[in-house]
């Protein structure tokens, strides 16, 4: 039996040792922090078979200047100078094109219901408990213009074969008699789903330390040992030295920098975003998550609380949380449900996470050819979660040596 070491215990890298161990390999862990603490803890849980746009596309260059001058906006660069930063900005800008969109959105597609297939067979298994609901998803709309967008891109939707539709204020209504909106309208995508990720993370966690699965928390693996064109062993922050057969990255962001051990080049930015929870009350009874299309602010509705989650901020590794910017996720949130007033007070488990964003909007997954015994996965920006089951079934059918359930080609390691 093969033993397999699994660097990053985020959402990838759970799901990556979910199906390993399923498949039979002996798995092990490691993580420089806690299990699933990082970009997997406070996100929107948002499963969206509808984001089938990369987030590489025009409309993010078309609005990318203006948001850029305005502090208050969803996307915000942080000026450095960072070779790599300025390379990976050069790139972003040449994928924002309708070709990419084009060249993506079947993919995208078919991996994001490929994952929400899965999530739905999970819930069928005896393995763990996890809080799936295929609720769908809103996209909120005040302004006449979002809405003829949203317009466009449900009939792109209704042409790849996924469920959507307009609603008008009386359909919102229908939906979700219990609590009222100030918007004109909204886009409603069927397909959508919500999860608690999180409480996912661990309560596979749970489940693979009762089979024997090894979790070593923080573990920072620093460096690599070579040897015949293969990784013999990885080495922690305190030098011990572990090995296995097969190392599969899942590190997040941080896989960018630790690649170029290998001479890979998989361009990486962080794409900060912000989130706090705010218990339920009145102007909070509904079931649906919803984005604000405007603002682009995720709200995610759970039993006992709501999760408000935003922005975008490329900003390399730094994690700090900027008030300002949360604010503007809160007074945001206010202007678009009628009764809603939230007080600084009331916002809990204030996060910020970095989305690992690479330059085209597409993962990276997949073997090196240059050693032999390592994968990569990782690159999910704003989908990760959604994508976690995919990603764990792709990672195995690389060890299994098998051809993966969709063509992954998109995904190469190699394409920059
Ligand atoms: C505000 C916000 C909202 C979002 N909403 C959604 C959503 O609704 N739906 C969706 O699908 N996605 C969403 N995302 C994106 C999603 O959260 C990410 O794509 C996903 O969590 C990435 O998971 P990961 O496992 O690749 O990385 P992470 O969760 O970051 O896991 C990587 C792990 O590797 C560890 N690590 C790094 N370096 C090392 C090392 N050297 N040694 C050991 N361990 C290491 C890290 O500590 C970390 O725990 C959102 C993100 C943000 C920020």
């Amino acid at each position: 039996m093969k033993n397999i070491a699994i660097i990053g215990g985020g959402i990838s890298g759970l799901f990556s040792a979910y199906f390993l161990h399923k498949s039979g390999y002996k798995v092990s862990v490691y993580e420089s922090s806690k299990i699933g603490v990082e970009c997997s803890y406070g996100n929107a849980g948002l499963t969206v078979p509808s984001h089938f746009e990369a987030l590489a596309n025009p409309g993010v260059l078309k609005k990318g200047l203006k948001w850029m001058l305005n502090p208050n906006s969803p996307f915000f660069l942080k000026p450095r100078f960072d070779m790599d930063l300025i390379k990976w900005i050069i790139r972003f800008n040449s994928f924002c094109t309708k070709k990419n969109v084009e060249n993506n959105k079947y993919f995208l597609r078919d991996i994001s219901l490929y994952s929400t297939s899965l999530y739905k067979d999970l819930m069928n298994s005896t393995d763990f408990d996890f809080d799936y609901k295929n609720t769908g998803l809103l996209m909120l709309c005040k302004e006449e213009k979002t809405l003829k967008e949203e317009e466009h891109l449900i009939k792109e939707a209704n042409e790849l074969g996924l469920k959507g539709r307009i609603l008008n204020q009386d359909d919102l209504k229908q939906l979700e008699p219990n609590a009222s909106f100030d918007v004109l309208g909204a886009a409603y995508y069927e397909d959508d789903g919500r999860v608690q990720p999180y409480d996912l993370i661990i309560a596979i966690k749970n489940y693979l330390e009762k089979e024997g699965v090894v979790f070593k928390e923080d573990c920072t693996i620093k460096d690599i040992n070579i040897s015949n064109v293969k990784i013999d062993s990885i080495v922690d922050n305190n030098n011990n030295v572990y090995y296995a057969d097969e190392f599969i990255f899942t590190a997040g962001v941080y896989t960018s920098n630790i690649a170029k051990k290998f001479n890979l080049n998989i361009p990486m930015q962080g794409g900060k975003g912000f989130s706090f929870k705010v218990d339920k009350n009145d102007a909070l009874n509904f079931t649906t998550p919803m984005i604000l299309a405007e603002e682009k602010v995720a709200i995610t509705p759970y039993d006992s609380y709501v999760n408000f989650a935003g922005t975008m901020m490329i900003c390399g590794e730094d994690k700090s949380i900027v008030q300002r910017r949360v604010n503007n996720i809160r007074n945001a949130s206010n202007n678009y449900i009628n009764g809603l007033d939230i007080k600084e007070n009331q916002m809990d488990d204030l996060w910020a996470g970095l989305r690992p964003c690479s330059p085209d909007g597409i993962p990276y997954i997949g073997r090196s050819k240059e050693l032999s015994n390592l994968i990569i996965a990782t690159g999910h920006a704003m989908i990760g979660i959604s994508l976690g089951p995919a990603t764990g079934k792709i990672v195995t059918s690389l060890i299994n040596e098998e051809k993966p359930d969709l063509d992954i080609e998109k995904m190469n390691l190699y394409r920059f």
